[in-house]
C-alpha cells in the first residue's frame, strides 16, 4: 500500500519529466508521509491499561495470530514438554494469575477477551519464556526446571500476561510496518532495491525486541497478579538472578531482551512493589 501513494505522485510528475532523482525523491517522501500517516492513524486506546497506543492489529486479530502462530512457537522449541503433570501445574499457576487479573479488571468494571494459554515447551536448552499477541504464553522447560520456588514461576508467566494485556505485540507490529515503509523509502532515495531490502530486514530485526519501557511495564503486572495471587513478589527477584546465570545458552532471554542493567531492573522490582504496597505486602505470601 505504501507504494500506491508513491505512484500516484510519480504518475503526476511524469508529465513535468523531473530528473530521475527529484523523482526518486518525491516518491520517498510520498512513502515516508504514507507511513506515518497510517502509523497514527491505528492509535487506540487500551481497554484495560487505558493508555493511548498505536496497534497494528484488532483484539481478533491478535488472537488469530497468536493461536495459528503457536504450534510454529512450539515447533521451534522441540514441541510441547512430555510431563502432562508439569503443565498442569504450569497451568494452575497461570491459573491463579488470570484469576487476579480478572479481579483487578473486575474493580474498574471491565474484562478481557483474550483466551490465554500456557504452554510448557520440551526445550531443555534455551533458558526463555515469551508471548505471543492474543494470550498464547510460554516458557521452556530449559527454564522451569531451573525455576527455584512457585512464587518464581508466578513471576515469569505474570510478566509475560503484562505484554499480552499491554499488547506490546501488536504495537511492535505497528511500529514494524513503520519501519518498513521508511526504510522502502530510504533503499528508493538511493535508487537501490537491495539496499531497501536490506535496511528493511535490519529495521525488523532492530524493532522484534520489546522495548526497555514494555518491560517496565510487565514487570509491575508481574508484580501485582501473583501478589493478588498469594505469592511473595520479591520472587521476581530470584527470577532475574536465573536468567542473569543462565543467559547466554540458547540467546537472551525475552524478560532481558532490552539488555537492562539487572541492578536498576531489581532496584525498579523492589520500587513497583513499594509504590503497589505502600503499607507492606500482605501476609501469609508464598515464595
Ligand atoms: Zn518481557
Amino acid at each position: 500500500m505504501s507504494y500506491g501513494y508513491g505512484q500516484e505522485q510519480q504518475q503526476r510528475q511524469h508529465k513535468r519529466r523531473p530528473s530521475g532523482l527529484s523523482l526518486r525523491l518525491l516518491i520517498a517522501v510520498g512513502i515516508v508521509l504514507f507511513s506515518l500517516v497510517s502509523y497514527w492513524a491505528k492509535t487506540e486506546e487500551n481497554p484495560i491499561t487505558g493508555e493511548k497506543q498505536r496497534v497494528g492489529l484488532t483484539e481478533d486479530q491478535e488472537i488469530q495470530l497468536g493461536l495459528s502462530a503457536a504450534p510454529e512457537m512450539a515447533a521451534q522449541h522441540g514441541g510441547l514438554y512430555h510431563d502432562s503433570e508439569a503443565q498442569r501445574y504450569v497451568d494452575q499457576v497461570g491459573g491463579k494469575l488470570l484469576n487476579s487479573l480478572h479481579q483487578q479488571l473486575a474493580k474498574k468494571s471491565k474484562s478481557l477477551g483474550y483466551p490465554f494459554e500456557f504452554h510448557l515447551l520440551a526445550d531443555p536448552r534455551t533458558v526463555n519464556a515469551f508471548a505471543l499477541p492474543g494470550g498464547q504464553i510460554f516458557i521452556t522447560y530449559a527454564l522451569y526446571n531451573k525455576l527455584e520456588t512457585e512464587g518464581q514461576l508466578a513471576g515469569v508467566l505474570g510478566h509475560e500476561i503484562g505484554h499480552v494485556i499491554h499488547r506490546h505485540g501488536a504495537e511492535r507490529i505497528a511500529s514494524q510496518r513503520l519501519w518498513s515503509g521508511l526504510a522502502g523509502a530510504a533503499g528508493v532515495a538511493g535508487g537501490d532495491v537491495n539496499s531497501a531490502r536490506m535496511a528493511q530486514m535490519v529495521a525488523q530485526f532492530t524493532m522484534m525486541s520489546y522495548g526497555r519501557q514494555d518491560e517496565l511495564e510487565s514487570d509491575r503486572w508481574g508484580v501485582l497478579l501473583m501478589t493478588d495471587a498469594g505469592y511473595d513478589p520479591h520472587a521476581m527477584l530470584g527470577v532475574m538472578d536465573v536468567l542473569e546465570k543462565y543467559a547466554g545458552g540458547g540467546g537472551q532471554p525475552e524478560m532481558l531482551s532490552t539488555h537492562p542493567q539487572p541492578k536498576n531492573r531489581k532496584a525498579y522490582i523492589e520500587a513497583i512493589i513499594e509504590e503497589l504496597f505502600p503499607n507492606g505486602l500482605p501476609p501469609g505470601l508464598r515464595q
